[in-house]
């Protein structure tokens, strides 16, 4: 047994690798334990987000966005660029330098706070003590007074679509295509998917995307999702709805998909395929019997508000308890909980966490949507104002989109921001720190947003909630 460790993490992703320095910098003697390694056997840190998640896929947004603003929208602003075309090994080179920077960046923090490092698998015993086995299969044996589970999540795979080298890919696997596929197909049009079909489609890629359901998008605010709908098939992503996978085949370099929809049996051939169906919390064989910790039938972990497992000393972050899967949660319940084992009082205001889909123009919201607040029964006044009229995404040649507000009628309080725009996911930050601090449509009214600024939006749209915006009837 080592020296018994104030905290114990399990997992160093945003969730476990934020809660280990938050914990070190308290003063608490802190361990992290991370089971990756990368082919020379050395401890990779970040977790999803970092390696195969949240970083990558941006990178190749950005990258594509580029590309496809200088094909598509120069000329009509003077700039001749002729023969603009995706080098997408360099492209796939450029993100892993990305990837390593950052990763080797987390390793470096958690030198400089003295957070110590144990490479192996975590597991969690009775009287909360810790397994780690490396990756040598050599087992030590850890105590703590406070041990925090933050083993995130893994892709969802379909026995319709088993994972197939090369070809049947799922999000790892996706981030690492470095040649543009004729045809790709992506089962599951979520946050994912999209993002997904929209690198590949502004490459030139013939994107269909299956979706099993009916509706688009049916968590966002219907405006949005509608919106969205229209902008992204027109710019190529032939997106099928209630399009259920029941079958692939793979001949040579391609892949027959089947799958039913309304119209019966269809199939569809393409020379890679994304699956993208969601990911499942990664807690299997994570904690003990003993332990105390209790699981649901579906593998999250039971945790209160506060994060709190039923065992006393242990905690539950990120992707592995109930809520959304998202990098900045797990991170904010890292921070809440370490604040907790310290001694503060500390909560997360989960009705303020920002949703994000970086497709160009991209859909950001916090808060309600209109047809949750109507279901409950909320008055609502609603304003919205659209970037076609705002002179300066004029000037930035990204005039796609709107910001809609969504204020209670009787107190004017801000239930809920619902953006489609080219910098939605900047702008979001405005609505959440105005429902943070739990603004009124009137407060957002009387503030002076600098001008011209693509924020304007926003204050046009408070304003609009009280029917007063400027710049539009
Ligand atoms: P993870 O990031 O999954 O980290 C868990 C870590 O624990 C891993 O390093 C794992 O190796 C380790 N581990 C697991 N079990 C053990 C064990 N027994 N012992 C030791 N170590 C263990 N979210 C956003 O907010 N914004 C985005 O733009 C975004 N984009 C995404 C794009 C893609 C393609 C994907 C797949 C996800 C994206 N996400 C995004 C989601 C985001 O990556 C996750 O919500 C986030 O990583 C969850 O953090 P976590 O710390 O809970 O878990």
């Amino acid at each position: 047994m080592s020296e018994k460790f104030d905290v114990i993490v399990i997992g160093a992703g945003p969730g476990g690798y934020v809660a280990a320095i938050r914990a070190a910098q308290l003063g608490l003697k802190t361990a992290c334990v991370e089971k990756w390694v990368d082919g020379k056997g050395a401890p990779v840190l970040g977790g999803t987000c970092l390696n195969v998640g949240c970083i990558p896929s941006k990178a190749l947004l950005e990258t594509t966005h580029k590309m496809h603003e200088a094909q598509h929208g120069f000329a009509a602003q003077g700039i001749v660029a002729e023969n603009v075309h995706i080098d997408p090994k360099q492209m796939v080179a450029r993100k892993d330098q990305i990837v390593k920077n950052l990763t080797g960046g987390i390793a470096g923090l958690f030198k400089a706070n003295g957070v110590t490092l144990l490479q192996g698998k975590g597991r969690l015993l009775a009287n909360k003590q810790v397994e780690v086995t490396d990756k040598d299969g050599n087992v030590s044996l850890h105590a703590a007074d406070n041990v925090i589970l933050a083993a995130g999540s893994v892709p969802v795979e379909i026995p319709p679509a088993p994972l197939t080298e090369g070809l049947i890919l799922d999000n790892a696997g996706a981030l690492d295509i470095d040649e543009v596929p004729a045809r790709l197909g992506i089962i599951g049009a979520g946050v994912i998917g999209l993002e997904m079909g929209s690198i590949w489609a502004r490459c030139g890629s013939k994107v269909t995307v299956l979706e099993a359901m009916d509706s688009f998008l049916s968590v966002t605010d219907q405006d949005v999702s509608k919106e969205a709908y229209k902008l992204m098939t027109k710019q190529g992503l032939d997106i099928k709805l209630g399009a259920r996978c029941t079958g692939t085949e793979v001949n040579g370099s391609e892949v027959t998909v089947k799958y039913t929809d309304a119209n019966g049996e269809q199939s569809l051939v393409v020379d890679k395929l994304i699956v993208a169906v969601g990911r499942r919390p990664l807690t299997q064989n994570l904690v003990s019997d003993d332990s105390g910790v209790k699981l649901d039938e579906r593998g999250f972990i039971f945790v209160d508000e506060q994060c709190r497992t039923d065992a006393p000393g242990i905690y539950a972050i990120g992707d592995i308890v109930r809520g959304p899967m998202l990098a900045h949660k797990a991170s904010e319940e890292g921070i809440m909980v370490v604040d907790i084992i310290a001694g503060h009082k500390a909560q997360l205001n989960y009705d303020c966490v920002p949703n994000i889909i970086y497709t160009f123009p991209e859909l950001a919201w916090v808060g309600k949507t209109e047809q949750e607040l109507k279901n409950e029964g909320v008055a609502i006044k609603v304003g919205k104002f659209p970037f076609a009229a705002s002179g300066r995404a004029m000037a930035a040649n990204s005039t796609e989109g709107f910001v809609k507000m969504i204020a209670d009628e009787k107190t004017d309080r801000i239930l809920g921001v619902h953006i489609v725009g080219g910098i939605a996911s900047e702008l979001i930050a405005q609505a959440v720190i105005a429902m943070e601090f739990c603004a009124t449509a009137e407060d957002l009214q009387m503030t002076v947003f600098a001008h011209p600024t693509v924020s304007e939006a926003v204050h046009e749209a408070a304003l609009a909630v009280d029917n007063h915006a400027i710049h539009i009837a």
